[in-house]
C-alpha cells in the first residue's frame, strides 16, 4: 500500500509540478496561477519565472511525443481552469485550436512563446515549419520572454517578482549557452545522424550539421533506399553513433548503426528520459550524447 501511494506520489509529482513544493488540486485557492503547458521544457521556464506565484500542469508527459500526443478529458478541464495555456508554437501543438475550443475558458491567456523567433524550413511540425526551437539556448530566451510578458499580464501586482525572475534565469540560460559552446568547439566531428530533425536550432547555433534523419516527420518510416542512403552517410562522415529518441523504437536507428559500423545512442528533446528534468539538465544531458559521438 505504501509503494503503491509512492508511486502515485511520484508519477503526481512528475505531471503536475508545483514549483514551491506541494501538489495542489485546487488552481486558485492559495491565489496561485494555473499555468498549463505543452511540453516539459517550456513548464520550466514558466515554473523559473513564475517561482512559487505559479501552479504549473505539463500537458505532454515524459515519454510521449507531442507530434503524436492526444490530450485527455482531464486535461482539457484543467485548461479550462488555467489562467495561462503556454504554447511552443510553430505547428508543435497541432491540437492547440481544438484545445481552446473545447476547453472554452474566455479567461485563458494564450501564450505562444515562438513569437519573434525565425523559424526554419521543416515538415516535422506540418507546413509552419520546424518548431523544435527551445532547444537553442538563445531561442529560450526569448521564450522565456514570452512568459515573463503573459505571467504580468495575468497578475500585474507582482510584475517586480516575475521581472526579477526572468532576469535571473536569462542570466543563467545566458552561461549555458556559453558553457555548450566552449563544449562544441572541443569536438572533431561536426556531422551528426538524427532519429527526426529535432537539433537544427542546436545545430545552427553551435556550427554543427545534421547530415540526415532517419525519420522527415515522426511515424513517417524510411524506405529501404532512403536507408541505405543513410547508412552511406553515416559512413561518409565517419559517424561513431546513430542518435535515436526514448519517444520512438529504436529499430531502425539499430539497423542503419549495424550496417555502417557505429553504435546507438539517445537523444531526448524533451528530457522525459531524466526523472523531473529541468531545461539545463536537458540540454546538458543531450550535449554529453553528442559529446561521446562528435568528441
Ligand atoms: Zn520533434
Amino acid at each position: 500500500m505504501k509503494r503503491m501511494m509512492m508511486v502515485w506520489l511520484w508519477l503526481m509529482s512528475v505531471v503536475v509540478s508545483a514549483c514551491a513544493g506541494g501538489v495542489e488540486p485546487s488552481p486558485t485557492a492559495d491565489g496561485r496561477l494555473l499555468v498549463a503547458a505543452s511540453i516539459a521544457p517550456l513548464a520550466d521556464f514558466a515554473c523559473q519565472v513564475g517561482d512559487d506565484r505559479v501552479q504549473v500542469i505539463t500537458l505532454v508527459p515524459p515519454g510521449a511525443s507531442p507530434h503524436t500526443y492526444e490530450l485527455t478529458p482531464s486535461q482539457v478541464e484543467q485548461v479550462a481552469m488555467a489562467h495561462l495555456l503556454v504554447l511552443n508554437g510553430v505547428g508543435l501543438e497541432y491540437w492547440a485550436d481544438k484545445l481552446a475550443q473545447s476547453a472554452d475558458n474566455p479567461n485563458l491567456i494564450v501564450v505562444d512563446t515562438s513569437q519573434g523567433i525565425e523559424v526554419l524550413a521543416g515538415t516535422a511540425g506540418g507546413p509552419g515549419g520546424n518548431p523544435h526551437i527551445w532547444l537553442d539556448p538563445e531561442n529560450a530566451i526569448v521564450q522565456a520572454g514570452h512568459i515573463r510578458d503573459a505571467l504580468i499580464l495575468a497578475d500585474p501586482t507582482h510584475a517586480d517578482d516575475y521581472r526579477a525572475n526572468a532576469e535571473r534565469y536569462i542570466a543563467e540560460l545566458q552561461a549555458l549557452d556559453q558553457e555548450i559552446a566552449n563544449e562544441v568547439a572541443t569536438w572533431s566531428n561536426r556531422q551528426f545522424i538524427a532519429f527526426h530533425p529535432a537539433w537544427v536550432y542546436f545545430a545552427r547555433r553551435y556550427g554543427l550539421l545534421q547530415a540526415a534523419v532517419i525519420e522527415e516527420s515522426p511515424g513517417r518510416e524510411p524506405s529501404p533506399a532512403d536507408m541505405m542512403q543513410i547508412v552511406d552517410t553515416a559512413k561518409r562522415i565517419g559517424a561513431k553513433a546513430i542518435f535515436a529518441e526514448p519517444q520512438f523504437s529504436p529499430k531502425t536507428a539499430r539497423t542503419i548503426a549495424e550496417e555502417s559500423g557505429a553504435q546507438v545512442l539517445f537523444l531526448d528533446p524533451l528530457g522525459s528520459s531524466l526523472d523531473d528534468p529541468s531545461y539545463f539538465d536537458l540540454m546538458r544531458c543531450n550535449v554529453a550524447q553528442m559529446a561521446k559521438s562528435l568528441r
